[in-house]
């Protein structure tokens, strides 16, 4: 197909193209690299319009109920959702936790949503890189709110909030080890943080809330907040989406939606530096051989290897 034809599907809301075109933006052809590159540009002036939410937590917390009931929130109020999941499980365990559309069945096909899994093999970053791109594609085909969903697995968390305007993290009623767990630096990131699950315990679930935002005064700079729910019984579903909508909002007219953004295409500048080095360095046998000597050599020339090294990756 040619970049033209993506690209007139798209402006018309062509959801069979719109998959087509994320899969050229996934491949890792050599020969897509100019036609993805090209319709990147192209659709970079319709992008930018929408919400973009990243939810995490771990596996089995509610994330696709609480997504499917968002979904159908959203639906009635006319709005467009892209629903893009990121599945680092594929990469670490070969397995797939969200590959599969059956998860949000209520969803999956109704005429304003899009949903696509990236069950990938390639890393993390790779994922998150054309999930990125898989955005701006969703905008041009006029979806006005993007969720990305991941598995908190590694370093997921970071890498989807560096696509996202707002992140929330979905966990459970305290069982000790899963507040320590947010402590270690999700808490940090996080923009809203919901208790999940809380028709099981609601006392558990207050309690737990409690615990969240003590630590939230003590340990982090941002003004998280807490919210209790039930996605299974659709309970506080509504609140959470004015929560997020009004955070939205005003992140949005103090400019802190732009400054993020700018950010982040310098975060992902830094990493396709990195990443392109990286590939140069692993490809070429020159590099390789000087690197083996770099690491043999205890004394003497090592300013000298360095400087044959960087020559050879500026070629
Ligand atoms: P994910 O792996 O995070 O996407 O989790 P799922 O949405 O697939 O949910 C895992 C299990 O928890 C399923 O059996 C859901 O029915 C159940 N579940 C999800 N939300 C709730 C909830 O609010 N209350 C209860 N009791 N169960 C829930």
């Amino acid at each position: 197909m040619r970049v033209t034809e993506y690209y007139n599907g798209l402006i018309k809301n062509n959801r069979a193209i719109l998959g087509k075109a994320i899969t050229l933006i996934e491949s890792s052809l050599k020969s897509d690299i100019n036609k993805k590159d090209l319709l990147i540009s192209k659709c970079l002036p319709h992008s930018g319009k929408s919400i973009r939410i990243g939810i995490s937590g771990t596996p089995g917390v509610g994330k696709s109920t609480f997504i499917n009931k968002l979904g159908e929130l959203l639906i009635q109020s006319n709005q467009k959702i892209a629903i893009l999941a990121i599945d680092p499980s594929s990469s670490i365990s070969k397995g797939s936790i969200l590959g599969d559309k059956t998860r949000m069945p209520k969803l999956s096909n109704h005429k304003n949503v899009f949903i696509r899994p990236s069950p990938s093999k390639e890393s993390l970053g790779g994922i998150c890189e054309s999930t990125k791109d898989s955005i701006v594609l969703c905008e041009t085909a006029g979806y006005n709110i993007i969720i990305v969903e991941t598995v908190g697995v590694g370093q997921s968390e970071i890498l989807v909030d560096s696509i996202t305007d707002i992140f929330i993290f979905l966990t459970l009623v305290d069982n000790g080890d899963e507040i320590q767990f947010i402590k270690k630096g999700v808490l940090e990131l996080s923009d809203i943080i919901i208790i999940n699950k809380c028709d099981q315990n609601i006392q558990k679930a207050k309690y737990t809330k409690l615990i969240l935002e003590q630590n939230i005064k003590l340990s982090t700079h941002k003004k998280q907040t807490v919210s209790i729910c039930s996605a299974l019984k659709n309970t506080n579903i509504e609140n959470i989406w004015s929560e997020i909508s009004n955070l939205y909002k005003e992140k949005n007219k103090s400019g802190h939606i732009e400054a993020k953004r700018k950010q982040q295409n310098v975060f992902w500048l830094n990493h396709l530096i990195n990443t392109e080095i990286q590939r140069k360095m692993k490809t070429s046998q020159t590099i390789q051989t000087l690197m083996h000597k770099l690491k043999k050599n205890q004394s003497g020339n090592t300013k000298q290897i360095i400087k044959q090294i960087i020559n050879k990756l500026l070629k």
